[in-house]
């Protein structure tokens, strides 16, 4: 098994784990990008959102639930939050495994660089 968020899921190697349940799994990303930064991701691979099937609606239902429990645990949903999920190359997904980023704690700015 390559995939590295599949090898947090399994507790091969470690990361700082603030929620889980039999079907999702919700850490610190380690280069966080804003003071509260959580990636919550399926325990089954999934390469990403394009890669999910029908099946796989449980799942993804659960990613969106533990994300907003994510939120309010760690204090940020009152005052508002966002959830990115980057999906292949011109997505900027990086890890080939489906996750939701968590991103609050502070005024986010634009959903995206305005045009210069
Ligand atoms: P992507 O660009 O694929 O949407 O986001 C991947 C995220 O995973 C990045 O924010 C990156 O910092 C994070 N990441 C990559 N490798 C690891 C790791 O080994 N542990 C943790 N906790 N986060 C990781
Ligand atoms: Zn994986």
């Amino acid at each position: 098994m390559a995939c590295v968020f599949c090898k947090i899921a399994a507790g091969e190697i470690p990361a700082k784990v603030v929620a889980s349940d039999d079907s999702v799994i919700a850490f610190h990303d380690i280069a966080p990008r804003a003071p509260v930064h959580v990636l919550v991701v399926p325990r089954k691979h999934i390469a990403s959102v394009a890669d999910a099937e029908d099946a796989d609606r449980d799942v993804l239902g659960r990613l969106m639930l533990m994300a907003r429990r994510v939120a309010q645990d760690l204090g940020i949903a009152e005052r508002g939050y966002r959830l990115i999920v980057n999906v292949r190359e011109h997505g900027g997904q990086e890890v080939p495994h489906l996750h939701v980023h968590v991103l609050g704690g502070k005024p986010l700015g634009p959903m995206l660089a305005r045009p210069s």
